[in-house]
């Protein structure tokens, strides 16, 4: 039996990374099943994000276990990096 684990998946494959924070209140409603989910924002900006030309200074994390949408990147949230 496979069982969605709680959260997102960021993470998965690189311990390195550094976890994205949780910030408190909801986010836009999932386009997949209409509930409101968690905001997340970065730890900083890591080694990852300055290897990119773009990143995401915020996105959103589906909470609900039936559904099989996880991660939101809106588009308004893409920055370019100010560093490259
Ligand atoms: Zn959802």
């Amino acid at each position: 039996m496979i069982t969605k684990l709680q959260g997102c998946v960021e993470n998965q494959g690189d311990m390195k990374r550094r976890k994205p924070i949780v910030i408190p209140g909801d986010g836009d409603p999932c386009p997949r099943c209409g509930v409101q989910m968690q905001i997340r924002e970065p730890d900083g900006i890591g080694d990852r994000q300055r290897r990119q030309r773009f990143f995401y200074t915020r996105w959103f994390c589906c909470m609900n276990k039936q559904c099989k949408t996880t991660l939101v990147m809106p588009a308004r949230y893409k920055v370019a990096n100010p560093v490259l």
